[in-house]
């Protein structure tokens, strides 16, 4: 969770999580000239299951990982 403060015009403002937000995940291998990813999704129990069949199937075991939702900024009171 973000928890960034910041007076934006004479208000102290916060930066957090959308609470409508959900959060999606992508993966991407990392072995030079295989252009497999997966995502984004929100179902990140089976984005891990592909990286970890892809491992299984062509011994690439590095991944580049992304997670992403919605952050608001909002006036803190
Ligand atoms: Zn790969």
């Amino acid at each position: 969770m973000v928890s960034t403060r910041a007076v934006y015009r004479f208000e102290t403002h916060r930066l957090q999580r959308h609470p409508d937000s959900v959060t999606s995940v992508s993966f991407r291998c990392l072995r030079p000239a295989c252009a497999w990813s997966v995502g984004p999704t929100e179902d990140a129990d089976k984005a891990s299951d592909d990286c970890i069949r892809h491992a299984a199937e062509t011994k690439h075991r590095l991944f580049a990982s992304t997670a992403e939702d919605i952050a608001a900024v909002v006036p803190v009171k």
